[in-house]
């Protein structure tokens, strides 16, 4: 078994881009500028926009954080991501989920201009990703091809099942794994007799949040299992409390799988750098 290490390939995919900003201000172009939109203060949310930030910052990014309260009415935080649609110097816009409930987050998503959506969940991008036509990806699964090409993995004729069909994992996913020619299954969780798919899978992408349910007794032997999910779990035995664990049971399947993903240290890091790939795709186009 060998491990998909999700640490190393974004470590070298972060080395590329730092050289790449070098280059483009040693030519005088323009450094990429990420802007993110924080509403309220839910700890996960600061954490990952604080995250993001910092990514930036290593690879020579410019990066704006908007804090507004959590009591912003829709129409005022509409005119603050229309602001930034109009303001040439931002590249790339995200606005951290979720908001709150008084907020259509569709509605926000929608407002975002497709050509700086670097989250890729704006419909315009959606469509393109489908047809397979230049795009900001979903990070997640952008993520995970770039894993899978990282290692040469050349997934053309393996049947591959994605479990869950979110928007911004599920079905991004099915779709990259059908252009990277797959025979794509996805199961969710209305799916009858999950583990007859499973079983019969060259490639898992469980990403359906529960932890360590993928086992090893339901995958074939020499499976590829990339795992997404990261759910904290109590364990009194960590400083903090709890342990993270992915949706796939690590030692079951890593005894029988050819690859995997850990967790952390796997799909986790290369989430953060494909949203840097997708903001310098952004200043680029
Ligand atoms: P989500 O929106 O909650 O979607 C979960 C999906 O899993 C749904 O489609 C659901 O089916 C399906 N599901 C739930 N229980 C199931 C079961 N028992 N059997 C089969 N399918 C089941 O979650 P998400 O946003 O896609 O995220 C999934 C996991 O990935 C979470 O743990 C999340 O924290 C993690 N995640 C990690 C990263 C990363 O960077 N590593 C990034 C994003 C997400 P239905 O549609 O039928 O309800």
């Amino acid at each position: 078994m060998q491990i998909l290490d999700g640490n190393i390939v974004s470590q070298h995919l972060r080395k590329q881009i730092q050289e790449e900003v070098a280059q483009r201000k040693a030519h005088g172009k323009k450094i990429p500028h990420l802007a993110a939109i924080l509403v309220g203060s839910d700890g996960a949310s600061m954490t990952y926009v604080a995250a993001k930030e910092k990514d930036c910052h290593e690879v020579g990014f410019h990066s704006t954080v908007l804090r507004f309260d959590a009591s912003i009415a829709e129409e005022a935080l509409i005119e603050e991501v229309e602001k930034i649609n109009n303001n040439a110097k931002i590249d790339g816009l995200i606005v951290q989920l979720p908001l709150p409930k008084h907020i259509n987050e569709k509605r926000i998503t929608e407002t975002i201009s497709w050509k700086k959506d670097v989250d890729g969940f704006h419909p315009m991008n959606v469509g393109l990703m489908f047809k397979g036509l230049p795009c900001f990806l979903p990070a997640t699964p952008f993520g995970i091809i770039k894993l899978l090409e990282h290692y040469h993995i050349d997934t053309t004729g393996m049947h591959c099942v994605v479990i869950g069909r979110s928007d911004i994992v599920g079905k991004p996913m099915s779709a990259l794994m059908l252009q990277k020619n797959c025979t794509v299954t996805v199961c969710h969780s209305k799916t009858k007799d999950l583990a007859s798919f499973t079983r019969n899978a060259d490639i898992v992408i469980a990403a359906l949040g529960k932890p360590e349910f993928l086992t090893g007794d339901t995958i074939k032997a020499g499976a590829i299992v990339v795992d997404v999910g990261i759910t904290r779990v109590a364990d009194a035995t960590k400083k903090s409390g709890f342990a993270l664990k992915g949706d796939a049971h690590y030692e079951s399947c890593a005894a029988k799988a050819s690859w995997i993903t850990p967790v952390p240290g796997g799909v986790g890091p290369m989430t953060r750098i494909a949203l840097l790939l997708n903001t310098l795709h952004a200043v680029k186009s």
